[in-house]
């Protein structure tokens, strides 16, 4: 059986020079490597209690509602601004140009509800550290955050500590 990580295609130089993108589509496109990611990051929830499972548009929603499925939970997905029909709390972050907005349907989460973050990949944590914004400001806890792919070097955890973060496959 092959090993997670031999799914991962890595791009040099995209989008941008000296970037190393890595890409999730490869892990998609065959058949054993998606049942691995989606096992080995459920794997990561095994001693875990929580309510629901939320994740953000577009790569949270390929590994978090099998994952939720799975595991009898509510998915509740995160979307860029403007595509939510009903009344929605937002969140605006920094991106390394510009900045983006994303939001969540207002009653999507209870107060004091047990939240799971899932997603492919943190880079800086920017991402991340939004969600947990919107989830809490709707009163709910965020009690773990599993990513696929985490790329160490550009220390998103340090924007999330105090939080429990995990990650299948780690990228010095
Ligand atoms: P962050 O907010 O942690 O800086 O960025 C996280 C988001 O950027 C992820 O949700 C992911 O979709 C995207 N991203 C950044 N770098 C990569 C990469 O190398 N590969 C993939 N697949 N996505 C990336």
């Amino acid at each position: 059986m092959k090993a997670i990580e031999e799914y991962v295609r890595s791009i040099p130089d995209f989008p941008e020079p000296g970037i190393i993108f890595r890409d999730v589509t490869s892990i998609l496109q065959d058949a054993e490597g998606l049942h691995l990611a989606i096992d080995l990051m459920q794997e990561k929830l095994k001693d875990v209690e929580f309510d629901v499972v939320v994740g953000p548009e577009s790569r949270g929603f390929i590994f978090g509602v099998p994952i939720a499925y799975n595991l009898h939970k509510p998915f509740i997905p995160i979307r860029k601004k403007g595509k939510l029909p009903c009344e929605t709390v937002s969140v605006e972050y920094e991106l390394e140009y510009g900045t983006a907005t994303i939001e969540m349907h207002k009653d999507a989460i209870k107060p004091g509800q047990r939240v799971v973050i899932i997603d492919d990949l943190i880079a800086t944590g920017g991402t991340n550290e939004a969600m947990v914004k919107l989830i809490e400001g709707l009163g709910g806890k965020v009690v773990k955050t599993v990513f696929l792919m985490e790329l160490a070097g550009l220390n998103g955890r340090d924007r999330l500590e105090g939080y429990d973060v995990d990650a299948v496959i780690t990228y010095p």
